[in-house]
């Protein structure tokens, strides 16, 4: 008998899993809050690693799509002083595959193909352990039972309390992020300030990154140290307010970098939060998290990748299996919390070096990494 499974959430960990499910012939109940899939914007580029979000997608038939879609050019990374000098200026080899740049709503489409998610479907409660399986109760007073549920349903998961009293706690830095939109033909300057790929700039506990997307999209995310309250006095939807808000926060840095935020067209804050980086839970049968549900860490270009490899790692366990589901998931949070771990480990330290008080430590994490 086919097992009842479900998992909660649509983003890069739910859409993974269900899609390699999908290719294994097995049936899966995608419930995902949002109305439609362009309820809203669907945030920024990501880079996909080749062993881990590439892998993902190979394990799901859809690695060939993946290269006609994403970006190799985008791996460029170019580093700023404040004072506008050029630090450093990397840029692929036209080989280069390792970590090639996807919009995330292409990457959505990708994975979403012939799924069948059920949107407007949002999810209040999962109890484990009923006498007909695991219920979910979503916010239309509904409720479904299933065998398994899998909880992709990101930082703030509602499944996560069946397994775990951890919520996320901030970081200290906050995250504002804005866009440019026809930046090669409405801001050839910045364009070129930004290349093919990201522009970066260090200053003293402040970062302020740029990167291209496809279609002249460019998403500009400042990045600075302050309590959760530092915009008391600000409307955080006036866009006037905030470019005047960033720029003096900024303040000093040279004007062609400040130019990024004086062109921002909407701006959205992203406080950012963080799990344990040791964040485990004793096996409850009949539920399990993936991606940022599990493991919450710093934007370091990690955590989608980590999800979409723990989705199809599941769904191949599961249904590559002899059919003990309980033992697939057991196996599967092992080796998930082992390899997690080590990346919350990794980004979190990144993220200290990264918006520091010594900007030299930025620099010296990508020579670092740019070395190995
Ligand atoms: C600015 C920024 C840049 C980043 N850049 C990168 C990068 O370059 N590379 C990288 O690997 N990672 C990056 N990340 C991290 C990455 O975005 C996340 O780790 C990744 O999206 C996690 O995927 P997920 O599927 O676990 O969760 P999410 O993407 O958060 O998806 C969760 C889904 O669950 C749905 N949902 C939530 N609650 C419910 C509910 N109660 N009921 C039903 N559905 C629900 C949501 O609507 C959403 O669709 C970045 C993050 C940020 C903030």
């Amino acid at each position: 008998m086919r097992h009842r499974i479900a998992v909660v959430g649509s983003g890069p960990a739910g859409l993974t899993f269900a899609r390699v499910l999908h290719r294994h012939g097995h049936p899966v109940t995608v419930l995902e809050r949002d109305p439609a899939p362009d309820a809203r914007p669907p945030g920024g580029t990501l880079d996909l690693h080749a062993g881990l979000g590439q892998l993902a997608l190979a394990k799901a038939g859809l690695l060939e799509e993946f290269q006609m879609l994403s970006r190799p050019e985008g791996q460029a990374m170019r580093i700023l002083d404040v004072d506008g000098t050029v630090l450093r200026d990397w840029r692929p080899r036209p080989d280069d595959r390792a970590n090639p740049e996807i919009d995330r709503g292409q990457l959505r489409d990708l994975l979403l193909g012939p799924l069948d998610v059920q949107w407007g479907r949002g999810v209040t409660q999962v109890v484990p352990g009923t006498r007909d399986g695991v219920q979910v109760h979503f916010a239309d007073g509904r409720q479904e039972t299933f065998d398994l549920v899998v909880g992709a349903d990101g930082a703030w998961s509602r499944t996560r309390p069946a397994l775990s009293s951890v919520t996320p706690h901030h970081t200290g830095v906050t995250l504002v992020e804005t866009s440019l939109d026809d930046v090669d033909t409405r801001h050839p300057d910045l364009a070129r300030l930004i290349g093919d790929g990201s522009v970066a700039v260090y200053g003293v506990n402040r970062a302020l990154v740029a990167q291209r997307n496809s279609g002249g999209h460019v998403k500009v995310y400042a990045q600075f140290r302050a309590p959760l309250d530092w915009h008391t006095n600000l409307d955080l939807a006036d866009t006037e307010a905030m470019r005047a808000s960033l720029s003096a926060l900024f303040d000093g840095w040279a004007a062609p970098v400040l130019e990024l935020l004086r062109h921002g067209t909407a701006f959205a804050h992203r406080p950012l939060y963080v799990l344990p980086a040791s964040h485990t839970w004793a096996h409850v049968p009949g539920v399990t998290l993936l991606g940022d549900a599990a493991h919450l860490m710093p934007p370091l270009g990690a955590g989608a990748n980590l999800a979409m490899i723990e989705g199809a790692e599941l769904a191949e366990s599961i249904a590559g299996g002899p059919g003990d589901l309980d033992g697939a998931v057991r196996a599967f949070e092992e080796q998930m919390w082992a390899r997690a771990g080590r990346w919350a480990k990794i980004t979190m330290a990144g993220l200290e070096r990264l918006v520091s008080p010594d900007p030299a430590a930025a620099l010296a994490l990508f020579d670092e990494v740019q070395a190995s």
